[in-house]
């Protein structure tokens, strides 16, 4: 896996690499946005991590240049940023980023998410087609999603398409944060028109399903003020 690291700071993007290659990724550092689209074209990374405030173009920019490119293999992208307020903005725009951390981040729970994002990109090549967490192994071929809670028996869940594509939105990626708008284009795609409330009605019947006490759940998290995150330990 390929990882082009976008980042002014050179301290910060110095220990990125350190971390990252020490895991096993091949790294290249850009310190600016322009260097960084024309590394991108060169590298056609799997992964870019991209810092928001850049000399030049900035992260946002980069990022929808990089959306923008056609013919080029699609990368993720995850983002940094320094503060809160930034990170409820980046959502807001829905650039088109997969991911998103806040400085200052630990280097163990950023290769954390880029192994996450290594093996949601095995996992879309084909291999193994389910997922597997703690207490849920959901399988994307026969459509079906098994609970195991506690060591006991595995129970088969019965749930809507709309459920079992919203689970599997989650389970693609916990501990990803989701807004609604993300979930509504996972779901039912960008052209869907409508009160993005609508996500949170199959929320609530997801939880029903899914939560072993829907009125405090444990697996699918609030994130207040920006949206959902699937969690299980
Ligand atoms: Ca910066």
């Amino acid at each position: 896996m390929q990882i082009l690291i976008v980042e002014d700071e050179v301290e910060i993007a110095d220990l990125l690499q350190l971390y990252l290659e020490k895991e096993g990724f091949t790294c290249r550092v850009c310190r600016d946005g322009i260097n960084a689209l024309m590394v991108f074209q060169e590298m056609q990374p799997d992964l870019v991590i991209l810092d928001l405030m850049l000399p030049g173009l900035d992260g946002l920019e980069v990022c929808a240049r990089i959306r923008q490119k056609p013919g080029l293999k699609d990368p993720y992208i995850l983002m940094l940023t320094a503060k809160g307020e930034e990170l409820d903005r980046i959502i807001g725009l829905s650039t088109g980023a997969d991911d998103y951390m806040v400085k200052p981040f630990s280097p163990k729970e950023l290769v954390a998410r880029a192994r996450a994002l290594l093996r949601r990109s095995l996992r879309q090549g084909g291999q193994g087609n389910s997922y597997q967490t703690a207490s849920f192994t959901l399988d994307l071929d026969q459509r079906s999603v098994s609970r195991h809670l506690n060591a006991g028996t595995p129970e088969v869940l019965d749930l809507t398409t709309l459920e079992f594509e919203l689970l599997s939105t989650f389970l693609s990626y916990p501990g990803r944060v989701w807004n609604r708008s993300q979930l509504i284009d996972k779901l039912w795609g960008s052209d869907f028109f409508g009160d993005d409330r609508v996500v949170d009605t199959h929320i609530a019947r997801l939880r029903k399903k899914i939560e072993p006490d829907p009125s405090s759940p444990t697996f699918v998290k609030t994130v207040i003020g920006i949206g959902y995150k699937f969690e299980d330990v």
